[in-house]
């Protein structure tokens, strides 16, 4: 039997775990503090699914199997991580991300509806659609249970019998195992600062506390304005996430306290988009960090100088929604079934492919 030491358990980590356990692997998982802490972009409260990412199909077929292997994951675990309530995008124009999108979706036979702006207006209890073009709904979209999904993964990987170790890991250690999977998030920039260019960057998250009207709302996504969220899912609020340009901080110091003006600029969104919510109170915060790769590409590939080492994570903003689809691409790769994407690979980036939820870098 191979055996795989993965360091990291977010749900990069944790999900490729479980996946070579299940292909047969004996498999030690490592983690430096705990399955979904909140100092990991994979702690998250809760994350978008959708499959709309301009025009690279490549992730929204990923994002389509990933939502099939979330949905197995609960049904055969009994543990709920799923809400199917879909998820709009408010278009600004014409031909732009939704455009780039609706021509994907087209390709891969993935669901939409393009909205008439008045059209929006019956997704939310109240909504300004007065700067849209258009809106695209996704119906099968909607948004994971991000730390329960993380820690599920961890605990069914365990079924299948990932030996779960907590530890820090460094390369100086040199892990034992015929393949080391190098899944750290964040933490593999200075793990490996001579191969992984990341920008780690922070994001503030905003709950606002809403009437039941808002359960059950579309996740939704404004790309030009660079925000998104959901409406009320388990009691947490309506989530605001400005998804703009924010400071590189170190995820193992960073005080998770969140800073007044992003806070502003959240309820100022808040109020501009969904006007019944102008005056909501915050009832709930979270401050995580982004990895950000330079064309927000995913990183996938061996370490240069140590064949046996695989270096995944640059999730840049939106990588927990293919957890499970990732983890067996990634097990594929690993196991020669399957080559890596050239986009994939180390070494520098350029352009940007706009993969996030908005146009700023
Ligand atoms: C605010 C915010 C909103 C987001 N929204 C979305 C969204 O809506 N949809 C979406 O799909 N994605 C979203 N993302 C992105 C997504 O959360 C990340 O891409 C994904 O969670 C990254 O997972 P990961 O496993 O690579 O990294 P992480 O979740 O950061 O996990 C890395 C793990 O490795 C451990 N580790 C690191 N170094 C070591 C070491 N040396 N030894 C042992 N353990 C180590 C860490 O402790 C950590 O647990 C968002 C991210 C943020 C921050």
């Amino acid at each position: 039997m191979s055996s795989a030491v993965v360091v990291g358990a977010g749900v990069f980590g944790a999900a490729t775990a479980r996946e070579l356990a299940l292909r047969g692997w004996d498999v030690t998982l490592v983690e430096q503090y705990a399955p979904g802490t909140v100092r990991s972009a994979s702690g998250g409260d809760t994350r978008l699914l959708r499959f709309a990412h301009g025009d690279v199909d490549w992730y929204a077929a990923m994002a389509r199997d990933a939502r099939l292997k979330w949905i197995e994951l609960q049904e055969a675990t009994g543990t709920h991580i799923w809400e199917p309530i879909g998820l709009a995008w408010f278009g600004r124009s014409e031909n732009g991300f939704e455009a780039r999108s609706r021509a994907s979706l087209d390709r891969l036979g993935i669901p939409y509806e393009w909205l008439q702006p008045e059209a929006a207006r019956d997704l939310y209890p109240s909504v300004n659609v007065d700067d849209l073009a258009g809106v695209l709904y996704e119906p099968e979209a909607g948004v994971l249970h991000a730390r329960r999904a993380t820690q599920l993964l961890v605990e069914d990987g365990e079924r299948a019998g990932v030996l779960y170790e907590s530890a820090r890991v460094l390369p100086a250690d040199d892990p034992r195992g015929d393949v080391v999977i190098w899944a750290c998030g964040p933490w593999l920039a200075s793990l490996f600062p001579a191969h992984v260019d990341l920008k780690v960057t922070r994001r503030d998250v905003f709950f606002f506390g809403a009437d039941g009207s808002w359960r059950g709302t579309p996740g939704f996504c404004d790309y030009e304005a660079a925000y998104y969220g959901h409406g009320e899912i388990a009691g947490l609020g309506v989530k605001v996430a400005p998804d703009l340009p924010g400071e590189e901080v170190d995820p193992d110091t960073l005080d998770r306290i969140p800073l007044p003006a992003w806070e502003r600029v959240a309820r100022e969104y808040l109020g501009r988009r969904f006007p019944a919510l102008a005056d909501a109170p915050v009832i709930g915060t979270r401050v995580c960090q982004y990895d950000l790769s330079a064309d927000t590409h995913f990183i996938v590939d061996r370490h240069p100088e140590r064949d046996s080492w695989w270096l995944i994570g640059g999730g840049s903003g939106h990588g927990f929604k293919h957890g499970p689809a990732f983890a067996e691409y990634v097990a594929d790769c690993v196991e020669g079934k399957r080559e890596r994407e050239p986009f994939h690979a180390l070494g520098a980036r350029t352009g940007d492919a706009g993969l996030r939820t908005s146009s700023y870098g």
